[in-house]
């Protein structure tokens, strides 16, 4: 029997990854390009297709069948049709990419939220599998967040939902990209980390990036330290009030920060065991993302599989 494969699509502000996987989540095949900004919402569009048909004759010459295509797209995205919201991308607002993607290219494609499609992959195939509840965190320059309920990932109604990075969590505070306050993501991002390590640094390098901290911190260079502290306790706040609402088995943290070892995790765990309820804790892991910059593609995937062939993806 021919094998069966689903083509992933990660759009991001500045780069498009699209990979073809196989039922198992092995990725067979992947490429990055740049986002061809400058031709607008139709020219994107048509990148996206031309990756789809470049990424399915991989498939064909294989021997192989290709289920459909997965899009992870940031912003709002309602039953494959982007809503808007997706800052780095200008336009795509109401915008049928899923139906205008399949018109192309012939395959079945289905969109969701890009955070989504990354929780999906950990969930399926990475830190979260075999779990029915988890809670998805990505952290870098923001916050985005997924959540699996009950075996079934849920974005709220009408997918407009789940924004993880955006839960006030000070009244009045650090004004947030969303527009409002306080934000979760105002004070736990790396954008937040690094900028409170500049306000905190006097001889600051031209160029500071989380690494950069993280290597401070193994130095104990006070600042880098304190930076850090400052990032593990909101990290920690944020959590808890997750914890505390879903009790999920697990809390999975994604992006670059993640990967930076144990002690990451370990510091937020800490925390979180003495700020959220014990009743509510007790059955939560906190793990690091294990799938890297390819979640989204897995994820991707993962959901043609299950929504598409109606397997359940191994
Ligand atoms: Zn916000």
């Amino acid at each position: 029997m021919n094998k069966q494969f689903a083509i992933g699509i990660d759009v991001g502000g500045t780069a498009l990854k699209c990979g073809v996987v196989a039922e198992d989540g092995s990725l067979v095949y992947c490429f990055t390009e740049a986002i061809k900004r400058e031709s607008g919402e139709a020219g994107i569009v048509e990148q996206i297709a031309e990756c789809i048909t470049k990424a399915a004759a991989v498939v064909q010459d294989k021997g192989g069948i290709i289920c459909g295509t997965g899009v992870g797209f940031p912003g709002i995205v309602e039953e494959d049709v982007v809503i808007g919201g997706a800052d780095n991308l200008p336009g795509f607002e109401q915008l049928h990419l899923g139906r205008l993607l399949q018109e192309r290219t012939g395959y079945r494609t289905l969109v969701d939220n890009d955070a989504n499609m990354m929780g999906m992959g950990e969930w399926i195939y990475g830190a979260a599998k075999g779990c029915s509840d988890i809670v998805f965190l990505t952290v870098g320059t923001g916050i985005g967040g997924a959540l699996v309920i009950n075996n079934q990932l849920y974005g709220g109604y009408r997918n407009r939902g789940t924004e993880l990075g955006h839960i006030i969590i000070r009244q009045g505070g650090i004004a947030c990209s969303c527009g409002s306050r306080g934000c979760f993501e105002a004070y736990a991002s790396v954008a937040a980390l690094i900028g409170h390590y500049q306000l905190l640094k006097q001889d600051m390098p031209d160029t500071v990036d989380g690494r950069h901290i993280v290597e401070g911190y193994f130095l104990q260079e006070d600042a880098a330290v304190a930076a850090m502290a400052y990032h593990f306790d909101y990290m920690a706040t944020g959590i808890a009030g997750y914890i505390n609402i879903f009790s999920p088995q697990k809390v999975v943290i994604g992006g670059g920060i993640s990967e930076a070892g144990d002690f990451y995790i370990r510091e937020i765990a800490a925390r979180v065991a003495q700020l959220a309820m014990p009743a509510a804790s007790q059955q939560t892991a906190l793990a690091a993302a294990t799938l890297g910059n390819k979640a989204g593609l897995q994820g991707c995937a993962a959901k043609v599989f299950q929504s598409l062939t109606g397997s359940t993806p191994q």
